[in-house]
């Protein structure tokens, strides 16, 4: 494997590709373990692979992934270059269905060690499961995607301090314009705290620092 690949995700991947910690190994094709860039400052984390993604054993390929890879490209961010993507389960539950609890327990230290190693200062949520999960895993309350969605969170998770984004999944904004201009809404919301937060461009600083070369410095000077 490529240099590319640090040794703790190789290990991480080749744990994940022979685990059958759960029942969920039995009908998969492929184990989707995520992907992106090992050095990101955001983790995107879904709900678990659908059908093209067990196919490929790649996140958020299907019809959800494009609209995904077209909200980050909206507010100037690259899949490859400044996200990783994963999901809270990392198989297919069969036909869809919703991942159980036990499920989901299983598969959950393999997400911790996954933020531990990329220490996000960002976590982005898609849907319900996904914003339930990690907030339980911040210790923070959660009531419903449509209460929590489109504000950020302060969280510590594996000891490292960061700002949860909880959002509806794509897949539910497919074909319900309403939806997808909510979702379109908190894309540009999550780029602002990109800004702030990442590119260290705060407009509110900006605001507050005296312009130099202003008549008042032409005057007192
Ligand atoms: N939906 C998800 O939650 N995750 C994927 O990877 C694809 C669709
Ligand atoms: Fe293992 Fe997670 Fe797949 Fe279950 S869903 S078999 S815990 S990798």
């Amino acid at each position: 494997m490529s240099s590319k690949f640090p040794d703790e995700w190789r290990k991480l991947y080749e744990e994940i590709l022979n685990c059958r910690k759960c029942r969920l190994h039995a009908n998969r094709k492929n184990p989707v373990p995520g992907e992106g860039s090992f050095n990101a400052d955001i983790l995107i984390i879904g709900e678990a692979p659908g059908r093209r993604e067990d196919e490929e054993g790649r996140p958020f390929v299907g019809a959800a992934g494009k609209l995904l890879t077209e909200l980050l490209n909206s507010i100037g961010l690259s899949r490859e270059r400044d996200v990783y993507i994963t999901n809270v389960v990392k198989c297919r539950p069969p036909g869809n269905r919703d991942p159980k609890d036990d499920e989901v327990q299983a598969c959950t230290p393999y997400l911790l060690r996954q933020i531990a190693m990329l220490k996000p200062k960002i976590i982005i949520t898609l849907g319900n499961h996904a914003g339930k999960r990690v907030f339980s895993l911040a210790g923070l309350s959660w009531d419903s995607v449509m209460r929590r969605r489109g504000k950020a969170y302060e969280g510590v998770i594996e000891g490292i301090k960061l700002t949860m984004i909880p959002t509806l999944h794509p897949a539910s904004a497919l074909y319900n314009p309403r939806l997808r201009s909510v979702l379109e809404r908190d894309f540009k919301l999550i780029g602002k705290y990109v800004d702030t937060l990442i590119k260290g461009i705060s407009k509110e600083a900006e605001r507050k620092t005296p312009k130099r070369g202003s008549l008042l410095d032409f005057i007192k000077g």
